[in-house]
């Protein structure tokens, strides 16, 4: 289908949008992490209003929401689901987003990509096979000394335009769709004060995902094992048959940990044991351990296999304490998404009628939509076309946004369609 063209480009709105400074910070004690969020909160809020959603609303939390209400009858709007879309305002803590210069690398004809502001950050085919697909293309990128911020105002950009495009088409027949903007994605804090009720979507997609076509519904599940290990601390010149080193007693566990189980040796569908934090000193020391695994029966084994190591150092140290515990973060979003099996289906047609392959990927990580689906609103991630995100040779070509400008555009209508077939 042909539509009308938006009243600005989601191109201009990007290169504005990167221009504003976002970074997010770890261990802020305030919400958002960094005031200078609410910048871009504040000008997509008005942005919003002038395009013609006259609900739009900023909380105190910098949450920006609005809906672009169905242009169906009562009777129909009430059989379509209110599909709500999701982006976030803030950049990677590592990476510096200030004084952002967006370049704009015109009709790419294959090689790699030096940036301009620094020779020494270059964009390398080798390592981004994508881009042989990208030939004829617009490539931007920022200058080098920065991050671009495609992770994730490419989505912002390609969901205002969707707005801007569908104010444009009013031949375009779709439901209910809510807009949603979220801060401090970045630090993990993204959906700490969603309201999910307020949004008032039935299903979500986030637009904060990788190359053209992917759609992102497995997360691994996360835990955390702790060990607390105890010794006997005794002055060490008296010591003999009597102290009980338990930084000694640690070494042990972390000697028996399988080599071939680490984030450094697995990739795709393997999970991982990682041991990032050791904290203490002779008498006592903490070991956290990172859990990951796409499966629960995976977590269980790798418990299993903790549990047993546990009992073997208990054994050599009969006088020492060993306690282990574990904490879960999050499960593998799929669980959820598959309750509703249209929600991949139609994302899938949505990017076939764009002209991409869909495509599932996994996230070696966790995400807003999996913390969404699992607070009630169920949200699988799509490609929102940036790679190399947290770097400063972050990139993103410009048709793969208009894509999926496309998508967003296609997805409201598939909706409709489907849902008034029935
Ligand atoms: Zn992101």
């Amino acid at each position: 289908m042909k539509f009308a063209p938006p009243k600005e480009s989601a191109l201009e709105r990007f290169k504005r949008y990167v221009q504003v400074d976002t970074q997010s910070q770890e261990d802020s004690d305030r919400f958002p992490s960094t005031e200078k969020q609410l910048a871009l909160c504040r000008m997509l809020l008005d942005e919003l209003k002038a395009l013609g959603v006259g609900d739009a609303t900023m909380d105190q939390y910098g949450y920006v929401f609005g809906t672009v209400p169905s242009n169906l009858t009562k009777e129909e709007t009430r059989r379509v689901p209110a599909i709500g879309f999701i982006a976030h305002v803030d950049t990677s803590p590592a990476v510096t987003g200030a004084g952002v210069k967006p370049v704009v690398h015109e009709n790419y004809q294959g090689g790699d990509i030096t940036l301009p502001g620094d020779p020494t950050k270059v964009i390398r085919v080798e390592e981004y096979p994508n881009l042989k697909k990208y030939t004829g293309m617009d490539i931007v990128t920022s200058d080098g000394t920065t991050l671009l911020g495609a992770d994730d105002k490419a989505g912002i950009a390609e969901i205002m335009t969707a707005v801007d495009m569908l104010f444009q088409n009013p031949d375009l027949r779709h439901g209910t769709i809510k807009i949603g903007f979220t801060p401090d994605e970045e630090v993990g804090q993204g959906t700490k004060y969603f309201d999910i009720k307020k949004f008032g979507a039935d299903f979500a997609y986030t637009l904060d995902g990788g190359p053209l076509g992917d759609i992102e519904f497995e997360t691994f599940n996360a835990f955390t094992a702790i060990f607390e290990i105890e010794g006997i601390g005794v002055h060490p010149g008296y010591a003999k048959d009597k102290l009980v080193n338990a930084i000694k007693m640690v070494s042990k566990i972390i000697e028996r940990l399988p080599q071939d189980m680490s984030p450094e040796t697995t990739a795709d569908r393997q999970g991982y044991i990682h041991p990032y934090v050791i904290d203490g000193q002779n008498e006592k020391v903490t070991l956290k351990i990172l859990l990951r695994d796409f499966e629960m029966s995976g977590i269980e084994e790798k418990k299993k296999l903790l549990e047993k190591i546990r009992e073997e150092v208990q054994e050599m140290y009969p006088k020492g304490k060993t306690k282990l515990e574990y904490k879960e973060y999050y499960r593998n979003m799929r669980y959820k998404i598959e309750e509703e099996p249209r929600l991949l289906e139609y994302a899938e047609e949505a990017i076939r009628r764009v002209g991409a392959e869909p495509r599932h990927t996994l996230i070696r990580g966790g995400t807003d939509g999996a913390t969404l689906s699992y607070k009630g609103l169920l949200t699988p991630n799509l490609f929102a076309g940036g790679e190399a995100f947290h770097s400063k040779i972050e990139w993103v070509p410009v048709q793969v946004m208009e894509m999926a400008v496309g998508v967003i555009l296609n997805l409201a209508q598939i909706w409709t369609e489907k849902s008034l077939e029935k």
